[in-house]
């Protein structure tokens, strides 16, 4: 067993809506982050990130979101990039938790897939309109492809909508959940926790799976999750 660094580094995925309160809670939490995002700052864009302002119109959002990090006294660098899966061993390097908050499902994928097969930890979440959903991931349970299985061609929040708080408060609960995660807190380890519409009930519901078979993910993870029953239950509903 190695010694773990004093520093917990992780890498941030998307530098928006959920992007920006992940970031900036993690970053003041004295974890050290590598925000990557390869947009830049738009007007239709300052209704729901609120991290920007009409000064940083045409700037990329992973190096100004960096920067403000910094400014409130934490550690980050900014990568204009998209994270892809060629691309992943490059920009997950040895972080110790991948945290996705971007607006892509093939991205999604990318990351959890890339965790799986370095034993990293990672958080996947998404809003979309008045909810949304944060997935908890970490070796040896069931991935987000056991669940999800492939990316759907599903409504983007650039063409369906997000309500503009509704991001901070999925950005919030994916914070809370990543730095659960790194502190060694399994509660959610393995579970979704989804908010259908947070303007009617804040409580999620979990959602807890055991890894699928055939799951490409997993049957390569060093740490297998295959050995546990593959049913599907649902706490509540
Ligand atoms: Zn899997």
């Amino acid at each position: 067993m190695t010694t773990r660094p004093t520093t917990t580094r992780a890498v941030i995925v998307g530098a928006g809506g959920l992007g920006g309160p992940i970031a900036l809670a993690l970053g003041a939490a004295g974890i050290e982050l590598t925000i990557i995002d390869d947009d830049r700052v738009e007007l239709s864009n300052l209704h729901r990130q609120i991290q920007f302002t009409d000064a940083d119109l045409g700037t990329p959002k992973a190096t100004r979101l960096a920067e403000m990090i910094v400014a409130h006294g934490g550690a980050a660098r900014g990568i204009v990039a998209r994270w892809t899966a060629s691309r992943a061993d490059e920009l997950g390097g040895d972080a110790d938790l991948i945290v996705d908050g971007s607006d892509d499902p093939e991205t999604k994928f990318a990351i959890s897939d890339w965790a799986v097969a370095n034993g990293r930890c990672y958080v996947i979440a998404a809003a979309l309109r008045y909810g949304g959903n944060v997935f908890a991931g970490v070796p040896g349970v069931g991935c987000y492809r056991c669940l999800f299985e492939a990316p759907v061609d599903a409504p983007s929040c650039a063409d369906a909508g997000v309500l503009g708080p509704i991001v901070g408060a999925i950005g919030g609960v994916a914070a809370a959940l990543a730095l659960g995660l790194v502190s060694g807190d399994r509660t959610y380890a393995g579970a979704l926790l989804a908010f259908d519409d947070l303007r009617k009930v804040a409580e999620p519901r979990v959602v807890r799976f055991a890894a699928r078979p055939d799951c490409p993910a997993c049957m390569r993870a060093p740490i297998s999750p295959l050995a546990t029953a593959p049913v599907r239950v649902a706490e509540h509903s």
